[in-house]
């Protein structure tokens, strides 16, 4: 894949060593891998692929058990790797618009209509719980777009067992493909925080996980929000991942001003593509 660049995530005697996380070293208590930040590395490389060697990935823990007892087999479920990318390497003047923690009503809606009125495709990382929620904000709204898989509860599964956090990943895998009609493939993390049994639950279901490298702010631009738009706009490269939040009235702000920063990349010359355009590019 372009920009995959494999050795920065080694698993090293059970040591994953390297993933960009915020917040601090977390383990996996089933598979004691731990997962370090190099804090002058934040946001790490733009692809990686881990692999688990082989019999690794459902060594103590319940995977097995809970995606058999799900009522659904993911077609890739115990796959052995996975990959997370932050951004793509790539010449061609693609960005990918993300928004994390919808649908919320009142922010999502006008959300929906700027996308469509642009004519841009974005990708939706949505909380299982508020999917199920507010279904009705959904009805065919997102036919153009992605929808990936923000886990149900938008909890930190930093500290959630590996059997926790897959099913509240399984949760709100079945709320998406129950709305929205599509099986979601990707995963983005709450708050970032990639543990180790986050990766192995990711893995089990047959996700990748994206996360990003630019995003649109929502604070300490009040009565500034050509300041807003200019920060994104500057730090937007070939292959950017952006992303932005319709997850609560804080972020109108931020959605209020997406037509300008999609009015600028576009004079910039950026097309704007889904995570599966912009990796298949
Ligand atoms: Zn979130």
């Amino acid at each position: 894949m372009t920009g995959s660049r494999r050795g920065f995530l080694r698993l090293v005697g059970g040591t994953l060593a390297g993933a960009a996380v915020v917040g601090a070293a977390a383990t996996s208590k089933a598979k004691d891998l731990t997962v370090e930040v190099p804090p002058e590395e934040p946001l790490g490389p733009p692809t990686v692929q881990i692999d688990f060697p082989a019999g690794e990935l459902t060594a103590g823990t319940d995977v097995p058990r809970l995606v058999g007892e799900g009522g659904r087999q993911h077609p890739n479920a115990k796959r052995h790797s996975l990959e997370v990318i932050w951004n793509m390497d790539m010449e061609k003047k693609l960005v990918a618009l993300t928004f994390d923690d919808g649908p919320v009503p009142g922010v999502s809606e006008m959300l929906y209509d700027i996308l469509d009125e642009a004519k841009v495709k974005a990708t939706f990382f949505m909380v299982g719980k508020r999917v199920r929620e507010f279904e009705g904000l959904l009805n065919k709204r997102m036919d153009r777009h992605e929808v990936g898989n923000h886990t149900y509860s938008h909890e930190s599964l930093f500290n959630k067992t590996d059997s926790d956090a897959l099913q509240d990943m399984n949760d709100a895998h079945k709320a998406i493909a129950e709305v929205i009609g599509r099986e979601p493939t990707l995963f983005r993390p709450p708050y970032s925080h990639v543990s180790g049994g986050t990766l192995v639950a990711a893995a089990a279901m047959g996700y990748d996980i994206v996360m990003w490298n630019n995003n649109i702010g929502y604070t300490g631009f009040e009565g500034d929000e050509a300041r807003l738009v200019r920060e994104v706009v500057q730090t937007t490269t070939p292959g950017s991942i952006v992303l932005c939040h319709d997850g609560g009235p804080e972020y109108l702000i931020s959605i209020r001003n997406v037509p300008n920063i999609i009015a600028e990349l576009k004079k910039q010359g950026y097309e704007f593509v889904t995570i599966p355009e912009l990796r298949s590019a």
